[in-house]
């Protein structure tokens, strides 16, 4: 919708068709924890009034597209019909993993993509009485809260030690978890879900690692995402993890561009390749495609240092840039809300702060402040995402790490805004 919406600022009279295997449009995926949680009535989630959608002047094809013909410029849908393009933007998102586990076909395993997911899991804890969440990162987070607000028994199941480990710092793990158990979570650190148990096809209960046996009526799992480039792979178009794009989001082909979760872009400042599943790039890479695709492909995208806004476990976090490393045992790859950039730490060297509700981490680069983690209180985050993007020399911040931190960050900041403060060009 990004895309379409760039496309016709550029272009009164393009003919644009979107195809969508959603029945239900274009909503907003952060909103459906918030649905899950009664905080937010499900028409609320829908970012454009059918008025805004005229406006447009689309048309909208509810239909899986089954295979691309870059050199017919064709596009066959389910149905049999083709549909001919000048240019193509795939846009096709992530799905989630499944559980590779006994009894994972069992009626009662869910999991949170889109919509029918979010009402299936609604549905389902209307009679259910426990649940096991299963699996890492911020979606396992928001199935625990949306069950609990429903009123479910849920029991979390962590492979190691602690939450969502290669971007939380210990310590910002145990405030989650402490959060948790506030809530009424039963946490089982060091616990593999084996297998699940079912009687006529419904689930009764999993099976762990070391042979307990934990009853419930659903189980959810959230052990991560994979971008959907079947649609690109057959097509002969360059995949890795997802679909291989150049700076100006073409995907190998001058008339097929990728957007959103599926394409895997250019760092600027570092030269790596990035797969980020999150709501914000996902709109700038489509306005920055449509742009290209109505006009001339000029519109550079440029990735900020990623940043997602969010709530674990009741709390206002924000992540932004690189703040962690290694691999989270619970989780294969990405989940939703995360970016590849948040893990890419390679030097060690973090300031912690806790100050009243605020707790905040900076992840020190040689000159700059890599990453920032604020949880609580969230007056930090903007000055931080400012700072970070803008590769603002932080030298006072790296050389005294034993000073307030609170204080060297709004000095800096106001350096900054003042124009007295230098930046680091990569
Ligand atoms: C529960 C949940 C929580 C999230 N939380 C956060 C968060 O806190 N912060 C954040 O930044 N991001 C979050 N995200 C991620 C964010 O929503 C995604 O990054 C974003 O929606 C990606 O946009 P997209 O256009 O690439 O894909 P999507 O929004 O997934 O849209 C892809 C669409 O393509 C359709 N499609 C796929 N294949 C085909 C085909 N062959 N034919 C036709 N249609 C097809 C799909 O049905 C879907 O409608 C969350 C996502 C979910 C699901």
């Amino acid at each position: 919708m990004a895309a379409a919406e760039a496309i016709r600022g550029a272009d009164d009279g393009a003919e644009i068709v979107v195809v969508s295997a959603d029945p239900h449009g274009y909503y907003s995926r952060p909103g459906l924890a918030y649905y899950l949680t009664r905080e937010i009535p499900e028409d609320r989630l829908f970012p454009f009034t059918p008025d805004d959608v005229r406006r447009l002047d689309l048309a909208w094809v509810t239909e899986s597209a089954m295979a691309i013909d870059p050199a017919g410029h064709r596009v066959t849908l389910e149905s049999g019909r083709q549909l001919v393009y000048d240019r193509l933007l795939l846009a096709t998102g992530s799905q989630a993993i499944g559980a590779r586990v006994p009894g994972a076909e069992l009626d009662g395993v869910v999991k949170l993509d889109g919509m029918d997911d979010a009402r299936d899991i609604i549905r389902r804890s209307a009679r259910a009485k426990a649940a096991v969440v299963v699996g890492g990162g911020i979606t396992a987070l928001e199935i625990v809260e949306g069950l609990r607000a429903r009123g479910l028994h849920v029991h979390y199941f962590m492979r190691k030690d602690r939450y969502w480990s290669n971007v939380l710092s210990e310590s910002e793990s145990r405030i989650v978890e402490r959060e948790l158990r506030r809530e009424g979570v039963e946490m089982h650190t060091f616990t593999d879900l084996a297998a699940i148990r079912g009687r006529g096809g419904r689930v009764t209960a999993v099976e762990t690692g070391d042979g307990a046996v934990i009853p419930c009526d659903l189980v959810a799992v959230a052990v991560g995402v994979r971008p959907r480039i079947e649609l690109a792979q057959s097509a002969g178009l360059p995949c890795a993890r997802g679909v291989l794009v150049d700076e100006y989001l073409r995907a190998g082909d001058p008339d097929i561009y990728a957007a959103g979760d599926i394409a895997e872009t250019v760092d600027a400042h570092t030269g790596h390749r990035t797969l980020e599943v999150l709501w914000n790039p996902a709109l700038l890479k489509g306005r920055v495609a449509g742009l290209n695709m109505a006009a001339e492909p000029v519109h550079v995208y440029e990735q900020d240092a990623s940043i997602n806004v969010t709530r674990l476990a009741g709390l206002h976090t924000t992540i932004i840039g690189t703040v962690g490393s290694g691999t989270d045992a619970d989780l294969e790859g990405l989940s939703r809300g995360d970016s590849q950039m948040w893990s890419e730490l390679s030097d060690e060297t973090t300031v912690e702060a806790q100050r009243g509700d605020a707790h905040v981490r900076l992840a020190l680069g040689e000159h700059t402040i890599a990453g920032a983690v604020v949880i609580g209180d969230q007056t930090l985050s903007y000055p931080l995402q400012e700072l970070i993007d803008a590769r603002v020399r932080a030298t006072n911040v790296v050389a005294t790490p034993e000073a307030p931190l609170v204080e060297l960050i709004n000095g800096l900041w106001t350096d900054w805004k003042a124009g007295r403060a230098q930046v680091c060009r990569a």
